[in-house]
């Protein structure tokens, strides 16, 4: 299959549309990571991203909407909750996924089997003309090869699925750079199931009282069942050997630099650099969390792409705000492995 190249034009937009109603796949930005698209109504258009992907079938996938009104239009849920009128007013459009019961136009595939489905309104114009312009919500989970840092520019899609897809949108680089928070409202107590650029600090200003789940900052035990099935996972993983260190910004310093050779490399924040001895991935300055999220998986990446590095060394992110998302990701990115140094 030959993938285009699309633009974010009128007539580019209409032939994305086009390839959408025909039942094809298409890569198309927003703003938190480059979605891989196919028509959610139709079971065996969806299926296509799980193969596209390699992603397994039971990890469900998020509809994209471009209007609240939407969910009734297409009759997706059986229900909306009084808490999703809440959450839509204050972080729709936007980088926030709500889970609520299905309806049975659901296709299985979109589910994977669950008695629930997520959804979510994304804020990036593209994504809402895609959306417009096909007449049907959008099945769109992160247009990477499963397991791989989740793509933030077309490039990386075109990397990870070049003539696998029938088209990507080229819509420039994602402005969160991390996958939407999820929070699911088919429990009791509404939880978070991922955290993404909607902090749980602005979720609970809104709902009260929220839950975050267990999985987000630790890993399933053996045999549990995961409340979101990519959880579960190995993720966000580039081939290099991630380590996490928790310690203080001289420490980390002075552990790399004890390591320095060619195999080792840091992922870091800008006023690390000049102290360094090893090659050098920044997230950007020290404090600005919103840049970690939207360099982590472009650092990741690059990581990969020169391939030199055996170990890649990180500091263990805040949980404090968007913090807790690039945290989220980057302990998935190292297997849990976390070395601390505090403890001595
Ligand atoms: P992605 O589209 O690749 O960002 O992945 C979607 C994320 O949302 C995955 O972690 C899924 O497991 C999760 N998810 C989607 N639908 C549901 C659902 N109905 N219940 C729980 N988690 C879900
Ligand atoms: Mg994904």
């Amino acid at each position: 299959m030959n993938t285009l190249l699309l633009k974010e034009n009128k007539q580019d937009i209409e032939k994305a549309a086009e390839i959408l109603k025909n039942g094809g796949l298409v890569g198309l930005p927003t703003e938190t990571v480059y979605g891989l698209a196919a028509n959610a109504l139709n079971g065996k258009s969806v299926a296509k991203i799980f193969e596209a992907k390699g992603r397994p079938m039971d990890n469900p996938l998020i509809v994209h909407i471009a209007d609240f009104s939407d969910i009734e239009k297409y009759n997706l849920v059986s229900e909306i909750p009084k808490q999703a009128y809440k959450l839509a007013d204050a972080f729709w459009p936007g980088p926030l996924t709500i889970i609520m019961k299905k309806s049975n136009i659901i296709p299985n595939e979109v589910s994977a089997g669950l008695s629930t489905v997520a959804i979510r309104f994304p804020s990036h114009p593209v994504a809402q003309r895609v959306i417009k312009a096909s007449g049907v919500p959008l099945a769109a989970p992160s247009a990477n090869l499963s397991g791989s840092p989740s793509p933030t520019t077309a490039l990386h899609v075109i990397n990870d699925l070049n003539g696998k897809i029938d088209a990507v949108i080229d819509g420039g680089v994602c402005d969160v750079g991390l996958e939407s928070t999820v929070i699911t409202l088919a429990t009791e107590v509404p939880r978070v199931l991922r955290p993404g650029g909607i902090t749980v600090e602005q979720l609970s200003s809104v709902l009260g009282k929220i839950d975050v789940d267990d999985a987000v900052v630790h890993k399933l035990k053996d045999g549990a069942v995961a409340s979101s099935p990519g959880m579960k996972y190995k993720h966000y993983a580039p081939k290099s050997n991630v380590i996490l260190l928790n310690c203080s910004d001289s420490e980390y310093i002075e552990y790399v630099n004890n390591r320095a050779d060619d195999d080792v490399a840091a992922l870091c924040c800008d006023e690390d650099i000049e102290h360094l001895e090893v090659c050098t991935y920044s997230l950007g300055r020290r404090n600005d969390y919103k840049a970690h999220a939207q360099n982590l998986f472009d650092m990741l990446r690059k990581i990969d792409d020169d391939g030199v590095a055996k170990t890649v060394y990180s500091r263990l992110p805040s949980i404090k705000g968007v913090g807790l998302a690039v945290y989220n990701r980057l302990i998935r990115a190292a297997g849990f492995e976390v070395i601390d140094l505090e403890k001595d």
